[in-house]
């Protein structure tokens, strides 16, 4: 069995299909983008990779441990998957530093202090640790929503059109150090985009949706 295997899983909504029978079957550290136009079921498909919606049929395994859905778990969502949007889900009242400690909060002080100077340094964010998000170009946000996921160590990483509100110049610089940050860490990533080019940039390994 594969590292993070999707079997078959599908999805409707009320009588309209959002996603027609999906398989992948991924390694350790493998990188994956997933092109696909508006509407044809990326969204979709990274939430129940996430364990954040409810399929009709079919089931996603890390490990080997199913991934139970909302209707079979009671806390929706996995530390070791985690989905990024386009918009970057920041504290707006907390500074960089704090946005990437929140998630640590049960861990203790001496580890999480190290965890969070280290991905802050990983992604280049020092110089902007007590700043607010507001205070922050979108492609610095993004980044300090990445470190953020990063800070509970996921195996999975998915990132749902995460460049879509940035320019393109922002955006071949940010894919140009994820690529190399991704790599480095061993994380296995799927990103969905509508845009072939970033799809590219990112990853040699290419699937239309
Ligand atoms: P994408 O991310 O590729 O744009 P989505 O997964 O968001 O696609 O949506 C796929 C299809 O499912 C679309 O037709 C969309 O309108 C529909 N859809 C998505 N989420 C919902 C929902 N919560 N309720 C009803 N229809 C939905
Ligand atoms: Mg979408």
């Amino acid at each position: 069995m594969s590292y993070f295997s999707i079997r078959a899983v599908s999805k409707s909504y009320d009588s309209e299909k959002a996603l027609y029978p999906f398989s992948l079957e991924l390694g350790k550290g493998e990188l994956l983008s997933i092109v696909g136009e508006s509407g044809s079921g990326k969204s979709t498909l990274l939430r129940i990779m996430a364990g954040l919606e409810v399929q009709d049929e079919g089931g996603v395994w890390l490990k080997e441990n199913e991934i139970l859905n909302p209707k079979q778990k009671l806390v929706s969502g996995y530390d070791e998957i985690k989905l990024i949007h386009q918009d970057f889900h920041l504290y707006p009242n907390s500074t960089v530093r704090e946005n990437i400690t929140r998630p640590l909060l049960k861990f203790d002080a001496a580890y999480r202090e190290n965890r969070v100077t280290e991905l802050m340094s990983l992604l280049g964010l020092e110089k902007f640790a007590d700043r607010f998000p507001r205070e922050l170009s979108g492609g610095q946000q993004q980044k300090v929503a990445i470190a953020k996921a990063f800070s509970v160590e996921p195996d999975v990483l998915l990132l749902d059109e995460p460049f879509s509100s940035l320019d393109s110049i922002q955006t071949s610089r940010l894919i140009a150090e994820l690529k190399e940050l991704f790599t480095q860490l061993g994380t296995t990533v799927v990103l969905v985009t509508h845009e072939l080019d970033d799809a590219l940039k990112l990853t040699d390994n290419l699937l239309i949706l």
